[in-house]
Formats: C-alpha cells, structure tokens, sequence
C-alpha cells in the first residue's frame, strides 16, 4: 500500500517516524530515506539503534526554501535512483521517504519519476511519502492519504522551532 502523509499542520514526519518503529517492533524491516535533511535531528540516533530499522539522510547543500543549485537537484536525483535500488532490493517491507514530496513540490524531483516508481511498486511492501503541497496527480495514485490541517500553531506566536519537538 501507498500512503502519503501531507498537509500544513505539524506531524507528518513524526507520524512517519512512528509507523517505523511500530513495524520495526513487529519484526518488519524498515528503511527511512530522509530528503532535505543532513542534519542531527532528535530521531537519527535512536532510530539507528533499533533492530529493524535503516534510515539514511539525502540532505543538500540548499536549506529547505532556499535556492537551490543544479547540483542539488543531480544529488536529488541520485537519492532517488538509490531508492529505486532499494524498493527493487526486496530487502524492506516498510519504505518511508520523508520530504520527498516537498522536493516534488520544489522542483528538486520530477511529479513522473514519483508517478512511475508509484505505478510499479510491489504489493507486498508498504511505501510512506511526506511532505506537504502533494499535488493531485501523485494523490491519484495513493492508497492512503492523510492531510494533517494547520488549525493552530505556536510557529505563529513566533516560537522557533524546538530540538526535540520539531527536529
Ligand atoms: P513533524 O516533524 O513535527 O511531524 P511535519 O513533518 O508535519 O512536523 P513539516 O511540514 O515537515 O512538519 O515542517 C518541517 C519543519 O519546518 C518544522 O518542524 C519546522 O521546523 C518548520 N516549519 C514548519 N511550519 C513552519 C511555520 N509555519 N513557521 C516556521 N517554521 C515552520
Ligand atoms: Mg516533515
């Protein structure tokens, strides 16, 4: 089945995050892709030290919202194509790609290549994409999607975003 956890509110990662560990405790492996990433957020380290789970970070050169480069987008795309790897490696039931839809909704990776790993990914394993601005055409082709709505936010009071909380 294919999920996609999107929206403006906050929980789409954690949610994400959360499957993970429920499925690495009943015994399923599970890969974590993190795009955007490269940095030391709160669930790295206790993520890699679960039985069950593999998580690895795709970060770039750019900051979310930022510009980004040619080379950007070339190591986007190299993630991408290790993810292919990985989905046809039969190695993991669980594959969760956290932001990829954020780079699909910066231009950092084409809708198609997202709707072209969709229309082919085998039954038997579980794919989890986050990120928000999913756009219908990747929707089209999900089995699940949560949108997580943005009623209210501490972000708006002007609180910054908190080590342990939000990363
Ligand atoms: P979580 O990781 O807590 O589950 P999420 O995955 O739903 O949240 P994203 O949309 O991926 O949240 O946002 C990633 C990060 O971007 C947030 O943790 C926060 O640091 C920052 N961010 C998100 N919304 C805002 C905002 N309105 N103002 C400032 N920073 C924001
Ligand atoms: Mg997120």
């Amino acid at each position: 089945m294919i999920h996609i956890y999107t929206g403006n509110g906050k929980g789409k990662t954690t949610a994400g995050i959360g499957l993970a560990v429920r499925a690495a405790g009943s015994g399923l492996k599970v890969f974590i892709g993190q795009f955007l990433k490269k940095n030391d957020c709160g669930e790295l380290k206790i993520l890699r030290s679960i039985k069950n789970i593999t998580i690895e970070q795709f970060g770039l050169d750019c900051q979310i919202k930022k510009q980004f480069t040619e080379r950007d987008k070339l190591k986007a795309e190299q993630s991408l194509l290790k993810i292919e790897g990985i989905i046809v490696g039969g190695k993991y039931d669980v594959i969760i790609l956290d932001e990829i839809i954020v780079c699909v909704a910066l231009g950092l990776l084409k809708k198609d290549r997202i709707i072209k790993i969709m229309k082919s990914y085998p039954a038997k394993i579980e794919l989890i994409m986050t990120g928000r601005n999913a756009c219908q055409s990747i929707i089209k082709y999900a089995d699940l999607v949560s949108e997580v709505k943005e009623r209210k936010h501490y972000f708006q009071k002007g609180l910054i975003a908190r080590k342990g909380i939000e990363f």
